[in-house]
């Protein structure tokens, strides 16, 4: 994917957070860290890999959806990845077909945000997030990426028994 739609999306979030507050009072920021085991991390977007190649705080592994970055709890914001700049929040198409965002199932576990649903956040950070999903949409490979990105996120919403 062109990086200049990359680099678009990524500055449609800017410094826009889920609150006017920091919300990772809340929580002691669970989503920038690692389980206990050293695993989780942020799925890359396409082209963004590059992004972080001389970034310290950034290990980027590969994974069977594609690069994946963990890190220690600790980035320099401006070049933090594109999943951790929407999260809680996921790409969807909406009724109308058009490419929207919704709460990602993958945050019930440790987002406390979840428990006010959509309607609890900023309403500009939502705009933002869906701003720059729909930016990524225009592109074929974007689009492609969305489509899977989504797939797995449907996966977590599936009964376990
Ligand atoms: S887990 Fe939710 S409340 Fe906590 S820092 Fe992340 S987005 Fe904010
Ligand atoms: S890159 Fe930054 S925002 Fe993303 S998980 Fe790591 S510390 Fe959190």
């Amino acid at each position: 994917m062109n990086q200049d739609i990359l680099l678009r999306a990524r500055a449609a979030l800017g410094d826009r957070t889920p609150m006017l507050t920091d919300c990772g009072l809340l929580c002691g920021a669970a989503c920038c860290q690692t389980d206990e085991d050293g695993q989780g991390g942020v799925h890359l977007f396409p082209g963004e890999q590059a992004l972080l190649k001389d970034r310290e705080w950034a290990r980027v592994l590969p994974s069977g959806f594609g690069p994946i970055m963990l890190c220690d709890g600790v980035c320099e914001r401006e070049a933090r990845p594109l999943g951790c700049r929407i999260f809680p929040l996921t790409p969807v198409r909406g009724r109308s077909g058009k490419w929207t965002v919704r709460l990602d199932a993958r945050a019930r576990a440790m987002c406390p945000l979840m428990r006010s649903g959509i309607g609890g956040l900023d309403p500009e950070f939502v705009r933002a997030a869906r701003d720059a999903i729909r930016i990524i949409a225009a592109d074929p490979e974007g689009e492609a990426f969305l489509e899977r990105w989504h797939a797995l996120e449907e996966e977590y919403r599936k009964p376990l028994w």
